[in-house]
């Protein structure tokens, strides 16, 4: 595996106490750095002490918003040991979300070995207690100083890591969620699948609205028939209808979650049916007016799964399996969690140790 050069940081910082963490506050004492630079390719790759960058108040990303990122977790496991969960597939998909935006793509092994090194490096940040992690936010920015609408020559790669808290601390509460009728988080043909700033940018107006009438999450609409659902907040959403597990097919405006692949290969290997397709908020609420909807959750790495309980749209109000957490939604976090902190067997080969 290949081996960057460390600045080690002349002070190390106090660690945080897990119980008490708000996550993406505290950051660890490093960070990994490679420029990029037109004809050069991805160069110095390097870690050094965690600090502010400095750039030029021109750089293309304050103006135009190229920029990717990615957010993976590191587990202690039952021996110790710290551990990444399918990390080449954040990897992959900084790539893909890359060559949406026009930035150069990462060297994968590379980058890989670059999240490897810096967890290895600041594993005594790894928390223990449990539930808790280390949450990872890899991103590239585009930094030429210009404001010429052009990609850019020259860009940043950087990997942050913050501890966070056990998500659950308080146990699972299923949330209420609001369907959006008016703000698209995105369209096909635009980034949707990509996990870019933009994305998040045009999604907060209606976040903050629903979190206003007592809501925890959006449920997003398609941008085009304003029909079809997409996603929960920032999460991927499933839902059990009728035995089957129906969630929206990857069309280019949903985002191509792992903890959404995790579920659907494992439903596959307990034989539960499931299905990728359309799916309208008119379909899955008369689903519910039946007594079909079985359960309902969201999907991603910082919460896994996340209940939903109840549902609004317009005048329109269901609640979902009493309110509680399903058996099936149990299950996928049970089995998820124990896989990722190293408590269960992982059949799949979806841990990779970080040394
Ligand atoms: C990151 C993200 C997800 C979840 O992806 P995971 O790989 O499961 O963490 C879902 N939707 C959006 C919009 C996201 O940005």
């Amino acid at each position: 595996m290949r081996e960057y050069p460390v600045q080690y940081a002349a002070v190390r910082k106090p660690k945080p106490d897990p119980s008490t963490l708000v996550f993406g506050k505290t950051f660890t004492d490093h960070m990994f750095l490679m420029d990029y630079t037109a004809g050069q390719g991805w160069h110095d790759g390097r870690i050094v002490p965690y600090a502010p960058l400095s750039l030029d108040p021109s750089a293309m990303v304050f103006h135009y918003a190229q920029e990717v990122f990615e957010g993976l977790k590191a587990y202690r496991n039952p021996q110790g040991g710290v551990q990444l969960f399918r990390p080449m597939e954040n990897v992959k998909r900084i790539n893909a979300s890359c060559a949406r935006m026009c930035i150069p793509p990462l060297p994968e092994e590379d980058a890989l070995a670059a999240i490897r090194q810096l967890v290895g490096l600041e594993r005594d940040w790894v928390p223990d207690q449990p539930g808790t992690s280390l949450y990872i936010r890899p991103f590239i920015i585009a930094t030429t100083p210009s404001l010429g609408v052009h990609a850019a020559h020259n860009y940043i790669f950087c990997i942050i890591c913050c501890p966070v808290g056990a998500y659950y601390a308080e146990g699972i509460n299923p949330v209420r969620i609001y369907v959006e009728s008016e703000d698209v988080r995105a369209v096909r043909g635009g980034t949707g699948y990509t996990k870019c700033g933009g994305n998040y940018a045009a999604s907060i107006r209606a976040g903050e609205r629903a979190e206003a009438a007592g809501y925890a999450q959006v449920l997003w609409l398609d941008g085009v028939h304003r029909k079809y659902i997409e996603e929960v907040g920032s999460m991927n959403v499933l839902f059990k209808v009728d035995g089957a597990v129906i969630t929206p097919a990857l069309t280019g405006s949903v985002l191509p979650g792992i903890t959404r692949k995790s579920c659907l290969e494992l439903l596959k290997s307990w034989d539960v049916p499931v299905e990728e397709r359309l799916i309208t908020a008119e379909e899955l609420f008369a689903a519910a007016g039946a007594g079909k909807l079985e359960e309902a959750f969201g999907s991603g790495t910082a919460a896994v799964v996340s209940p939903i309980g109840e549902m609004g749209w317009e005048d329109r109000h269901v609640v979902v399996n009493g309110g509680k957490i399903g058996p099936l939604t149990q299950k996928l976090y049970d089995t998820l969690t124990g896989i990722q902190w190293g408590t269960q067997p992982d059949p799949f080969g979806w841990v990779v140790p970080v040394d």
